[in-house]
């Protein structure tokens, strides 16, 4: 078994005030950790910030999945310090503090990898509370983006079992990567809450504070036809082929002109009219897949992709409303994507979680829009079935600016990995955007770099393209460039 650890195996042992080694008793086979290492571990375990925080209901959700996963008694996340293991999360039980010494964090360390003991019932105290009892550990490292080891994921048994498989371990591995990239997370909103400014300056303004539009104006809006999507192209980094669009609402108005979104969308969830205008929106996004499609059957490989507000979630019945707009036109679920922003489902989890089972019954794509922005984004995003993950534009933009934009981005893009979720980078302006995405394996994008959104004539046209491929904009660059010269 590549990865146990026999009873009675060596732990690491501080020589306080020493400078040097900390010696391993018994060091058979094991690492020696310098304090080096350690200083360094404890600096990026400080950076993490994470000890100075409140249980996470994220980590609950890694807890409980690898406990139900391996059908164990309970499961763990923890990181240590000099001295104490800070327990995060301890599936079943409410334990919040441990001695390091001894613990399974302490094996993880010295192995610098996973372990497990399969006859963890002779080792006396160091597994406390519930799990004191286990037959059975299993635990392994939880690493900061540097790879030191900050805590660890583990799962305790008190029946015995046989050594984790591959697949087994791999398992594991990947719910502790999930605590890891959730930590990382938390590091970098904190530090992006730090440094607003671009976040907001990059928004447009929302809704209109003098109380327009009320809903009298938006139902004659409606009635008049003065709303139409615009639809904005989502492309596979890699062939810039498009592979679907986004409907984005706007309202032409006769005095105003072309209203965006976040002049109306505000004030229509607030009065309610959401419900109607959503309505017709899904309604003429399913019409125009069809005349798409129409007018090539490949583009019936295209995904169309409709923003849902909160208000339209709560509504009894979307599913079979939305059920029976596809069979009216004719539409294939497979065609049809539905995005949300996590804060929409965050007022009534339990009938979302409902409302989003329904629609991915219908064999709908979800999308959570605007990832990054929220708060606990792992639990929701293991509580809901979503197939694709949109990174915020805010992220995308500030990349350039440094390290931390860039460290969430590689985040949000390695938990989607880890979820076996697709992921869609939003705002892809620059050349050096794109190019730091496909760097870092991000599938596709959309963002004015390939198209701002466009009315459908315009988008129709660009369907025409051959194989549905966007020009390559870092040759129309240097070619624009090269005209410059
Ligand atoms: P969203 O769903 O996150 O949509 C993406 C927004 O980013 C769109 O703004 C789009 O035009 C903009 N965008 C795309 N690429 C770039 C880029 O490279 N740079 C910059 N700066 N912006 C880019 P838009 O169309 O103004 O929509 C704003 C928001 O309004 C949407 O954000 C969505 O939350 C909401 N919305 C739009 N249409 C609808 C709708 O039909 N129903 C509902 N409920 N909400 C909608
Ligand atoms: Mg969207
Ligand atoms: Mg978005």
């Amino acid at each position: 078994m590549p990865h146990s650890c026999p009873r009675g195996a060596p732990l690491p042992r501080y020589r306080s005030g020493e400078k040097g080694v900390i010696e391993t008793m018994q060091a058979t086979g094991s690492r020696e950790r310098t304090f080096a290492d350690e200083s360094a571990r404890l600096a990026s375990l400080y950076a993490s910030g994470i000890l100075d925080t409140a249980p996470d209901p994220a980590f609950d959700a890694i807890t409980r999945l690898a406990a139900e996963y391996f059908h164990a008694d309970t499961a763990m996340i923890g990181f240590a310090d000099e001295t104490r293991f800070w327990v995060k999360s301890h599936w079943g039980d409410a334990i919040r503090e441990q001695p390091r010494e001894g613990s399974i964090f302490e094996r993880v360390l010295l192995q610098d990898g996973p372990v497990e003991i399969a006859d963890a019932g002779h080792e006396g105290p160091p597994f406390q509370g519930r799990s004191r009892e286990a037959i059975f550990v299993a635990g392994v490292p939880v690493r900061c983006t540097e790879r030191q080891i900050l805590g660890t994921l583990a799962i305790f048994c008190r029946e015995a079992r046989g050594p984790l498989s591959p697949d087994e371990l791999a398992t594991l591995e990947n719910l502790a990567e999930m605590a890891a990239a959730q930590l990382e997370l938390q590091r970098l909103r904190r530090v992006m809450a730090r440094h607003p400014a671009r976040r907001s300056a990059d928004r447009s303004e929302p809704a209109q504070k003098n109380g327009w539009p009320g809903s009298s104006e938006l139902r004659r809006a409606l009635e008049r036809r003065e709303f139409v999507l615009y639809y904005q192209p989502e492309v596979d980094l890699v062939t810039r082929k498009i592979i679907g669009l986004e409907a984005l609402i706007r309202w032409r108005h006769p005095q105003r002109g072309l209203v965006p979104p976040m002049d109306f969308i505000p004030a229509a969830e607030e009065s309610g009219m959401i419900l109607p205008i959503g309505d017709w929106g899904l309604a003429e996004a399913c019409n125009q897949i069809q005349l798409w499609r129409e007018e090539d059957p490949r583009h019936g490989s295209l995904r169309v992709c409709v923003n849902l507000s909160a208000r339209q979630f709560m509504r009894e019945g979307l599913a079979d409303h939305v059920e029976s707009l596809l069979q009216k036109s004719g539409t294939s679920s497979r065609q049809l994507e539905l995005e949300m922003t996590e804060s929409s489902l965050i007022p009534n989890m339990q009938t979302a979680l409902e409302v989003l089972g329904g629609l991915h019954t219908l064999g709908i794509s979800l999308t959570m829009d605007d990832f990054g922005t929220g708060y606990s984004s792992l639990s929701n995003l293991h509580s809901f079935p979503f197939d694709v993950l949109k990174i915020d534009r805010s992220f995308v933009g500030r990349m350039g600016d440094g390290d931390q934009a860039l460290q969430i981005v590689r985040t949000i893009i390695e938990l989607a990995r880890v979820l076996g979720m697709d992921v869609v980078a939003e705002g892809i302006e620059t050349r050096d955007q794109y190019r730091l995405l496909r760097q870092m394996g991000c599938r596709y994008g959309q963002g004015y770099l390939f198209a701002k959104p466009l009315p459908p004539e315009d988008i129709t046209r660009l369907l025409r393209l051959p194989g549905r491929i966007l020009p390559d904009p870092e040759a129309l660059y240097s070619a624009g460039e090269a005209a410059m010269a």
